[in-house]
């Protein structure tokens, strides 16, 4: 069994990202940016923010960070939303959700210009993936396909199972999958007798927010096995998957840890998207 680390690949994406940002600048070039709006002062989103701030210095992006007090109008928002769609040295705008209660947030995220959403969730952009149009790839779905095409695992004509069928991971990836033709099955909260499809799967992907909910005798001997969950344990408080890992584990051929899975691929990603955007 191997596991695949996340952290080690997130890694080498930064580097290549650095490389191309130095040689970009050495030729007089300026740097790509990317802006991040954060909306109140909520713990999670601050740490979150912190860190995507370290990622860009350490690929040497412009990281614009933009603080709004929580009781911010949701057309104040908008017009900040406006002033970077218009600043021509902001590649990349991401909005730090959730955002207070008081906005709209699918308002907000229409409102970036569909070239500097490098969270890849605007309308259009979904539009374009699904119609196999160039678009912005969501950072974890992006993060998944990393996982699996850079420790060279074969896609096409595997059975690819994918729990999970959210907007933002489960069918994104899923559509990913079956473009790079995989026979793709989709598992949700009213699928009966999980475990029973998720031995099928060659590759098994799950994103669903339940800690555990995959055990080791769901799992098909060999396959390679991704999990997206980022859960606190019950009882120990730790970070952990929706995989079991412990019996996961001794089954898979394969499996991503969490933390240091696809987490750091997703920071990765949009690195990377933002590099794209500047690059376009
Ligand atoms: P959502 O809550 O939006 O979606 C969860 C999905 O899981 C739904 O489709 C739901 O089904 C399904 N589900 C719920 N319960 C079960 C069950 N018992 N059996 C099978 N399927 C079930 O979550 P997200 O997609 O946003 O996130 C999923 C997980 O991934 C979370 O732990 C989140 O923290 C993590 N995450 C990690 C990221 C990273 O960078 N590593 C990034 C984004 C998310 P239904 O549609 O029927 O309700």
């Amino acid at each position: 069994m191997k596991i695949l680390d996340g952290k080690m690949l997130a890694k080498s994406m930064k580097e290549e990202i650095k490389k191309r940002v130095d040689e970009a600048v050495a030729a007089g070039r300026r740097r790509p940016g990317l802006a991040v709006l954060i909306v109140g002062d909520d713990p999670g989103s601050r740490s979150y923010v912190a860190g995507k701030a370290k990622d860009c210095e350490e690929v040497g992006f412009e990281g614009n960070t933009i603080r709004l007090p929580e009781d911010i109008s949701e057309d104040d928002l908008l017009k900040e939303v406006e002033k970077l769609n218009a600043d021509p040295a902001t590649d990349g705008i991401l909005v730090q959700l959730p955002l207070p209660k008081h906005i709209d947030s699918d308002r907000i995220l229409r409102a970036i210009v569909p070239e500097k959403d490098v969270d890849g969730f605007h309308p259009m952009n979904v539009a374009s993936l699904w119609l196999k149009e160039p678009c912005v790839v969501p950072c974890t779905p992006k993060g998944v396909m990393h996982v699996l095409r850079d420790n060279g695992y074969e896609i096409a004509g595997k059975h690819a199972v994918v729990v999970g069928r959210s907007n933002i991971v489960g069918l994104p990836v899923a559509k990913l999958l079956l473009d790079a033709n995989a026979t793709v099955t989709v598992a949700h909260s009213r699928t009966p007798d999980l475990g029973a499809v998720t031995r099928q799967a060659d590759i098994l992907v799950v994103a669903v927010g339940r800690p555990g909910l995959v055990s080791g005798d769901m799992v098909k001997p060999g396959a390679v096995v991704i999990d997206v969950g980022v859960n606190r344990h019950p009882v120990t408080g730790k970070l952990c998957g929706d995989v079991d890992f412990e019996s996961a584990a001794p089954v898979a051929g394969a499996i991503t840890p969490v933390p240091g899975g696809v987490g750091p691929l997703t920071r990765a990603c949009l690195l990377e998207n933002t590099l794209e955007a500047w690059s376009r």
